[in-house]
């Protein structure tokens, strides 16, 4: 394809239209903020492989699916000329298509060589490894309880992966009704983004019926769920409110909200945009609490403070649970001719 120029407008943070007040209340207002959070290694990655694919071969490239679950991320793609897909029949044969961070089954893989796409894989190498888990303990016939949600993008690649061998455990109640065939090869996994807490429950009750049950060989949740988690639980203990920023598709968000509710915030809401807070949540409210998940880039907690901060949530204390310093290499077709870097660390 020949690479065509785009010039269409870069998507703006919306702007709230009046400031959130200043309403006094007993004592000194702040600000606890979650580290990490925001970006992670395989968000960071897949972000980068659609611009640098973007550089390289010119307007459009496709994605199938949201690169990653972010609103923001994706409509600053589409206006640097990204087309978003739902499936790979939707792109103009021969094309550029990148595999969103989340995954794909082989059955995906397969339909994008069947119409002679250019496939780039972003898959986070953190599903890839659950990937290749699946694909050894179905080879070995084991029974696959994979615990995750239905429909998720990243269960569908996973569960695509070893289909006669998977089945699907959405949560703790389903652990105590899933059947099985043979309880003395039974593996579980897991979907990355879960909530560690929920997903030991579901773990424990699935034990207390199958004794034999296999352990994953390494955490399949992974690391930038678990901190975010580990910081969010820490901030909550002192929050009367914690704002999470972060898409409603977005797995890993929607359980730190889940999560700074059970651990001491008095409430919780996630936003895509700072301009959804709304000034009645900030009512008798001292401390707040904020934090991101894994896909959303950090200009938008950045303007959150700053709506918080003529609010009188001026003062700012870092709640820092964890350092982080990992990053991927990108997929193997864009490797060499940009370095990696300047989109910040996966805090
Ligand atoms: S949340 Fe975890 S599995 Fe998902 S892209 Fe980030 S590092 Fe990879």
């Amino acid at each position: 394809m020949s690479a065509t120029a785009v010039s269409l407008p870069v998507p703006r943070i919306p702007v709230r239209r009046e400031p959130l007040r200043d309403v006094p209340v007993s004592g000194d207002k702040k600000v606890l903020l979650a580290a990490p959070r925001g970006y992670c290694a395989g968000v960071d990655r897949a972000v980068i492989t659609v611009e640098k694919a973007l550089d390289r071969y010119g307007a459009p490239v496709y994605v199938r699916k949201q690169i990653v679950h972010n609103i923001h991320v994706v409509r600053e793609l589409e206006a640097k000329g990204a087309i978003f897909v739902e499936e790979v029949d939707e792109v103009p044969e021969g094309a550029h298509v990148v595999f969103s961070a989340h995954g794909v089954s082989p059955m995906v893989v397969d339909s994008a060589a069947e119409r002679g796409l250019q496939a780039i894989d972003a898959t986070c190498p953190l599903v890839t490894k659950v990937h290749r888990e699946a694909v050894r303990f179905a080879r070995d016939d084991f029974q696959i309880l994979l615990v995750g949600h239905e429909g998720h993008e990243e269960v569908e690649g996973t569960a695509g992966e070893a289909p006669d061998n998977v089945t699907v455990v959405n949560n703790p109640e389903e652990a105590d009704t899933v059947e099985v065939d043979d309880p003395s090869k039974l593996v579980w996994l897991s979907q990355t983004t879960l909530s560690v807490d929920e997903t030991m429950e579901t773990v424990d009750r699935l034990r207390a019926r199958f004794p034999e049950l296999q352990d994953p060989p390494s955490d399949d949740i992974c690391y930038a769920t678990q901190n975010r988690q580990v910081a969010i639980k820490k901030v909550a203990e002192g929050a009367d409110l914690v704002i999470v920023v972060g898409s409603a598709n977005s797995s890993n968000s929607v359980r730190l909200v889940e999560v700074a509710l059970q651990y001491g915030a008095k409430a919780a809401y996630r936003i895509d945009y700072p301009d959804e807070v709304r000034q009645e949540w900030l009512e008798g409210v001292r401390t707040v609490g904020i934090t991101s998940g894994a896909s959303v880039p950090d200009v938008l907690v950045q303007q959150l403070m700053r709506e918080l901060a003529q609010a009188g949530y001026a003062e700012v204390e870092e709640v820092r649970t964890a350092e982080e310093d990992l990053m991927f290499s990108l997929p193997k077709e864009l490797r060499g001719d940009r370095p990696r870097g300047g989109r910040g660390s996966a805090s």
